[in-house]
């Protein structure tokens, strides 16, 4: 139903926002797209119904390219609703004005046609009582769910949400979701732009995560919010906090470490046995790495090596703390558990972690963790 090819977008004076964005929707997918602020999601769907004119590339709808200057665009906007998250009524209207003045205006409808159609849409978004209401009258809740029943009166072949629940207080939420929840089962294809992951998993056949000018990752729900592939998703999903120390060489500043990993756990509300349990487990790590065994040649190993990144990675979403040793593949044997004769630093770290586990990925190792909590 919709094509979309190498589509990009720069504001004139303005960020570039969008560099290569490809897909294509089909006719009954539910869409969401979800993604960091300022990633481009709500100019990508002010770009498909030509709100906003692309710098570059192709959208094509149903088969007819949109961007050709001999297309009809006005009526191909018809087919495009779009939701947005001010609503946009006319506040001059009624609510039945709002429903009918399109269809009378533009699909030459009649006046007892269109309100025949606009009470059943008003019946549908549970609104019947409300026809001789004025925006102003109603709830943001209820003024959402005009817009939508609003959109619907123009017959569109899909509907485009920009965030529709963001401006609203949290106890109207779940009245517009359900609404949309409604059409999604009804068959309506829908692309929503959305902060409301729980809605977005439930309700979607696709999710995109947009990032970097692109659709970074793009899967079923399952697999954008059970197993997401990319880094970026990954962290977006779970919520991820990170904290990051680079320790460059033996003479590291270990009081700035342990206040700044106090600063972090402080931050995320750990329990101060966590802040300390991570900080004896830096602690543990550090003396493996440089001060056990042969000393000199350990520290020597380690200063030639670059040093170790430390990372603490936090998920609100889960709750869960990683912690991260990542250093040269040539500290693969100081780090690795089964060569190092201390037992006692590692029944240390043990007691503290689950999954300890060590990679390799291209040059680098990476031992990490799991604190309990
Ligand atoms: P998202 O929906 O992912 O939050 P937007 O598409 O709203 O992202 O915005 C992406 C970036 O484009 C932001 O940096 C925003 O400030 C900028 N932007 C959006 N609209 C305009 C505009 N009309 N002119 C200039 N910059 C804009």
């Amino acid at each position: 139903m919709i094509r979309v090819e190498h589509l990009a977008k720069t504001y004139s004076n303005g960020p570039t926002v969008l560099t290569d964005v490809n897909t294509e929707i089909k006719r009954g997918e539910i869409i969401s797209i979800i993604g960091p602020s300022g990633t481009g999601k709500s100019t990508f769907l002010r770009c498909l119904n030509l709100l906003e004119k692309p710098s570059d590339g192709k959208i094509w709808i149903n088969e007819q390219d949109i961007l050709d200057p001999k297309s009809d665009v006005n009526a191909l906007r018809r087919k495009m609703g779009m939701v947005f998250q001010s609503f946009n009524l006319f506040e001059h209207m009624t609510v039945l004005g709002n429903l009918t003045i399109g269809p009378i205006k533009l699909l030459n409808a009649s006046k007892e046609q269109a309100e025949t159609r606009a009470r059943e849409l008003l019946k549908m978004v549970g609104l019947a009582a409300k026809e001789n209401s004025f925006p102003d009258e109603l709830s943001g809740g209820q003024q959402q769910r005009v817009a939508i029943a609003r959109c619907l009166s123009m017959n569109p072949e899909i509907i485009l949400f920009d965030e529709p629940t963001s401006a609203l207080d949290p106890t109207m939420v779940s009245e517009v979701l359900s609404v949309i929840r409604t059409l999604a089962q009804e068959g309506m294809t829908m692309a929503i732009v959305t902060h409301e992951m729980k809605f977005a998993r439930d309700v979607s056949t696709r999710i995109f995560y947009m990032d970097e000018g692109i659709i970074y990752e793009e899967g079923t729900p399952e697999e954008i919010f059970e197993n997401p592939k990319r880094e970026k998703t990954r962290a977006f999903i779970h919520r991820i906090r990170s904290f990051v120390y680079h320790i460059e060489n033996n003479d590291y500043d270990f009081y700035d470490l342990q206040s700044k990993i106090e600063g972090f756990g402080a931050k995320h509300f750990f329990q101060a046995q966590e802040i300390n349990n991570i900080q004896l487990i830096v602690e543990e790590i550090m003396q493996l790495c440089l001060k056990e065994g042969d000393v000199q040649e350990r520290t020597e190993t380690f200063n030639k090596s670059g040093g170790l990144e430390l990372t603490l990675e936090y998920s609100e979403a889960s709750s869960g703390v990683t912690i991260n040793f990542i250093a040269d593949k040539s500290l693969k044997t100081i780090l690795n558990q089964t060569e190092n004769s201390d037992g006692l630093s590692l029944a240390i770290i043990s007691a503290m972690t689950d999954d300890l586990k060590e990679t390799v990925v291209d040059d680098k190792v990476r031992l990490s963790m799991g604190l309990k909590r």
